[in-house]
């Protein structure tokens, strides 16, 4: 069988096991295994249609027909980093990111404890269509209904389907509470996720007036502390520079107005309150006020020298 063969195999027995996973939690470990296989094995297969020995690991210089050629040293073939790299050296797009989070869905169904890990799944096989949409559209100049077994085809653009839907649905929760600060409106709309699961499934259970409110994942049934999602979310979107550690540049700090760790420096507004710096000069000398000096109009130079009264 061809890379391209074995790819839609897998992605095919990945979703039988799929269907079967509702009934026994052992399918659904080889149903994510099956699927993110397939995957990587359509990505090599787009990486052989530009040269065979573009799949394996290892390649070494051969001189045995006059010219020079690279062929493979060994067996192994690339792995996920491998393929990312080749990707990249190729100069081409793909979003390896999600198929990132693919991996990761994928590990913590195999340690899942839950009988029925469907909601996982659900979100791995939305994950997946997005991907194999792309590889067949972006690299192969086809698309997937032309490889794939029309029902195994049919039931990952479904599920996608009914993920998209409920991610809406979730959305539009979030959406309809009240007084959320403007500067925070469309992060909270499109940007936060579940701090247990990652899954993007948050959903607005009781309350309508922002921050009372209480919020819980769609996915795995965990609640979710307001405060804290907002510092998590906000920090990851907004990930310190490098050295941030030494040079004390980081991007996110202390609301001086809440207390929340969601002041965003970039933007110099707070994410959780909404609120800027209350004194952006010192009253005095005119030098910018950081934001540990926010309670008072003065810097803290001037206070020290008395001026504080
Ligand atoms: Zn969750
Ligand atoms: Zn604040
Ligand atoms: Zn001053």
């Amino acid at each position: 069988m061809s890379l391209l063969e074995n790819g839609t195999a897998s992605i095919e027995l990945g979703v039988e096991d799929y269907k079967l996973a509702t009934i026994n939690a052992n399918r659904a470990v080889s149903a994510a295994r099956n699927i993110y296989a397939g995957i990587l094995l359509l990505l090599k297969h787009c990486l052989a249609e530009v040269s065979e020995s573009l799949v394996f690991q290892r390649l070494k210089p051969d001189l045995s027909t006059g010219t020079l050629e690279w062929v493979p040293d060994g067996k192994k073939t690339v792995d996920f980093i491998q393929i990312r790299e080749r990707w990249k050296q190729l100069g081409w797009g793909f979003d390896f990111a999600l198929l990132e989070k693919i991996q990761r869905e994928r590990n913590a169904i195999e340690h899942w404890h839950s009988e029925t890990p469907t909601e996982s799944l659900r979100e791995l096989l939305a994950d997946s269509f997005q991907l194999i949409v792309a590889i067949f559209r972006d690299h192969l100049e086809s698309t997937p209904a032309a490889h794939l077994a029309p029902d195994a085809w049919e039931t990952i653009a479904q599920e996608a389907k009914i993920q998209a839907e409920l991610a809406e649905a979730c959305r539009a929760s979030r959406k309809a509470v009240q007084a959320v600060p403007e500067p925070l409106e469309d992060f909270w709309e499109d940007e936060v996720q579940c701090l247990e699961c990652g899954s993007e499934l948050l959903r607005v259970d009781s309350g309508t007036q922002f921050p009372d409110i209480i919020i819980v994942c769609d996915r795995c049934g965990e609640n979710n502390d307001v405060v804290d999602v907002i510092e998590v979310c906000v920090g990851a979107a907004y990930p310190d520079p490098p050295r941030a550690w030494r040079d004390g540049g980081q991007s996110v700090d202390k609301c001086p107005n809440c207390d929340v760790n969601a002041y965003v420096l970039e933007l110099d507004v707070c994410l959780f309150c909404g609120e800027t710096r209350p004194y952006d000069r010192c009253a005095m000398c005119g030098a910018t006020m950081e934001l540990d000096e926010q309670d008072g109009e003065f810097c803290s130079y001037c206070s020290n020298l008395g001026w504080r009264d």
